[in-house]
């Protein structure tokens, strides 16, 4: 399977504080590019494909926008497979775009970093009741909706208090941690450095343990299976080049959402309907898969290697100006957090070869094994 986000706008209503992937009077995707979308794909793979709606906020593109865009993505390439998510702030989320979602599938994610008075703080006054008001929408139309939470340099020291609170609502959680980015400087007060997401990471993992039953994180389901089955899970412990792939308003096709509206990174246009080896000859393509070459290198006595691959190139691409020279220094985090699962898996084996363990007979549900298989 291979993923496309399509990314309709990059305006958005709310202003988060550590924000860059919006901008403002930003064009809006008209319902040809989806169709050009279409007329792309039915040559291009013929795995399943996977669908985000991305932004900027997403729902601006409006009702009708996807009253047409989801028929014509499913029914276009529905023999192969199409998946569809959305990830939007849901302040504009109607009963009649919730019914539609659900209709189709449609996984739904939204952004909350806690309690209100830390998304008032990071996030902007009103964020909270907004998304909240959206998220009763979903609610009462049987749309599920998970939440992803973003730990800055302010909220980092908040865990308890955020986890508490997911814990409460009974919401879901992915975690993200505050990073740099290429299209500004805004958000590198917020941004929390790689020690401090794999210290993060193994106080939540911790907690995550005591409430299997309770919640669901779902990094750690994918750092677990990813440890698990020695090849990663998500985009950023895998070679996401050209298994990942970004789709402007104009058609633009890019690497990943986080290049979108990147000149330098460009790698074609739906319009002329690319093949892989199309792509294949683009700058953009060649800069990540010089990314690719210099991790086989540098990570290659890396006993993480199979299930990081090197993190994500976008940091990597940051955190040199531009440039490749090194890999994702988000590294150390991996690192932090593959280390404490694989110290968790050696204690947990060998409490089942010695069953009179007592933690054994505690009756809940299993611990880190349990995720690796989950
Ligand atoms: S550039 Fe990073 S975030 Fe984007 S698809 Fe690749 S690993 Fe994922
Ligand atoms: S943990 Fe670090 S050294 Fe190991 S593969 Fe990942 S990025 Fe490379």
């Amino acid at each position: 399977m291979y993923h496309v986000m399509l990314v309709p706008t990059l305006n958005c209503p709310s202003n988060c504080s550590y924000c860059w992937g919006s901008k403002d009077n930003a064009g809006v995707m008209d319902i040809e590019i989806i169709k050009k979308v279409v007329e792309w794909l039915e040559d291009y793979r013929e795995d399943p494909v996977h669908f985000t709606f991305h932004g900027g906020e997403p729902l601006l593109a409006g009702y009708d926008f996807y009253k047409e865009a989801l028929p014509l993505l499913k029914e276009g390439l529905g023999d192969r497979g199409a998946g569809f998510s959305l990830q939007s702030n849901l302040w504009l989320l109607t009963d009649e775009l919730a019914q539609l979602f659900r209709d189709y599938g449609v996984a739904v994610s939204s952004s909350l970093d806690g309690p209100k008075d830390i998304n008032e703080l990071q996030r902007g006054k009103g964020y909270f009741d907004k998304t909240m008001k959206g998220y009763e929408i979903a609610l009462r139309n049987d749309l599920p909706v998970n939440f992803i939470c973003t730990f800055t340099s302010y909220s980092k020291d908040l865990v308890d208090e955020i986890f508490e609170y997911f814990l409460e609502c009974g919401f879901n959680l992915k975690l993200h941690p505050a990073l740099p980015s290429l299209r500004g400087d805004n958000s590198d007060p917020w941004a929390i450095s790689p020690e401090e997401y794999g210290k993060l990471l193994k106080i939540l993992l911790d907690k995550y343990l005591s409430h299997l039953d309770d919640i669901e994180i779902v990094d750690f389901d994918h750092f677990c299976k990813s440890y698990f089955i020695r090849k990663g899970t998500v985009c950023v412990l895998a070679d996401c080049l050209g298994n990942t792939l970004a789709v402007d308003f104009e058609g633009n096709i890019y690497p990943c959402y986080r290049f979108v509206e990147m000149p330098d990174y460009v790698m074609g246009n739906v319009r002329d309907k690319p093949r892989v080896e199309d792509l294949q000859q683009s700058e953009a393509w060649k800069i990540i898969q010089s990314f690719m070459d210099l991790v086989d290198e540098s990570c290659k006595k890396c006993r993480f290697i199979k299930m990081c691959r090197g993190g994500c190139p976008y940091n990597a691409l940051k955190a040199d100006g531009g440039h490749i020279k090194n890999v994702d220094p988000q590294c150390t985090a991996y690192k932090m957090i593959f280390e404490d699962i694989n110290k968790r898996a050696t204690k947990e084996m060998m409490a089942n070869m010695m069953p009179s363990d007592p933690s054994l007979k505690s009756g809940k549900r299993g611990g880190i094994m349990s995720l690796m298989i989950k």
